[in-house]
């Protein structure tokens, strides 16, 4: 394909009082262990040092330090 690249990461701020956004092009980066967790994972899902924890059946995003995570969504 002719426009074919990879994909960039497009970091966006969000206040974490108001919730934790979620969506399927959204992604949480942990900046203590560099995994990256989708923001819908298929199922729930944490990082490796348990910064991110997300629990898909209730639908809750958890996050122990609001500083050492980023917030990004994939730009084709
Ligand atoms: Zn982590």
């Amino acid at each position: 394909m002719r426009f074919r690249k990879k994909p960039t990461k497009n970091y966006r701020s969000f206040d974490p009082l108001k919730g934790y956004p979620a969506d399927d092009r959204l992604f949480y980066e942990c900046l203590q262990c560099g995994d990256i967790i989708p923001s819908i994972p298929k199922d729930s899902c944490r990082c490796s040092c348990r910064n991110i924890m997300i629990d898909i059946d209730y639908g809750r995003i958890s996050i122990q330090d609001n500083n050492q995570i980023k917030l990004f969504s994939l730009v084709k």
